[in-house]
């Protein structure tokens, strides 16, 4: 074994990093998104061009959509909500892989948009069903507006903690009960 007790100050400072748990998580996981291949209406084409080459979400470590809930940890909810697709939205975010994320984009998502008045098919929020981390306004949202939305996930990422339960909002269990799958 290799003696260490003839070392000085300077090789440790250039050798040794201490830091959390916390922060290696976080930082892995900010820096390692992996959203789902999943649009609703006329803001997944929006979605689509923000994951297209000309904006390069790789940049942000989130550039491969996976075409399964279950290799993916981030959902953009991009488009309108019926109540017919909100128990798919519930089933989808419960096959995914935790710890996971939700990205609220455009207004149909976010307060049911267009339809909040009159859309009595529409669900007025997605967050009625499923825990929202970031919403982004607009209708629909600009690529740019989806890249700060998503810099905004991984700021809010950066401050988890790997202790406590995740929230599990009591609408999802409420709509479950009306529409068993
Ligand atoms: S917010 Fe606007 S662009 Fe997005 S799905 Fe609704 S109507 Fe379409």
């Amino acid at each position: 074994m290799k003696d260490i007790s003839n070392l000085s100050n300077e090789d440790f400072d250039k050798n040794l990093i201490v830091t959390s748990i916390d922060a290696v998580a976080n930082w892995a996981r900010s820096s390692a998104l992996w959203p789902m291949t999943f649009g609703l209406a006329c803001c997944a084409i929006e979605f689509m061009a923000t994951a297209a080459s000309n904006y390069d979400l790789d940049r942000f470590g989130a550039g491969v959509p996976r075409a399964t809930p279950r290799q993916s940890d981030l959902i953009i909810i991009s488009g309108t909500v019926t109540m017919k697709m909100a128990t798919r939205v519930i089933r989808l975010y419960e096959q995914m892989a935790e710890p996971k994320y939700v990205i609220s984009m455009g207004s149909c998502a976010t307060s049911g948009g267009p339809y909040w008045q009159h859309g009595y098919h529409v669900l007025k929020g997605v967050d009625r069903v499923i825990p929202v981390d970031v919403y982004v306004p607009g209708c629909p949202p600009r690529p740019e507006a989806v890249i700060e939305g998503l810099l905004k996930l991984q700021e809010k990422i950066r401050l988890q903690t790997t202790e406590g339960p995740p929230t599990i909002p009591f609408l999802r269990k409420l709509l479950r009960k009306k529409n068993p799958a």
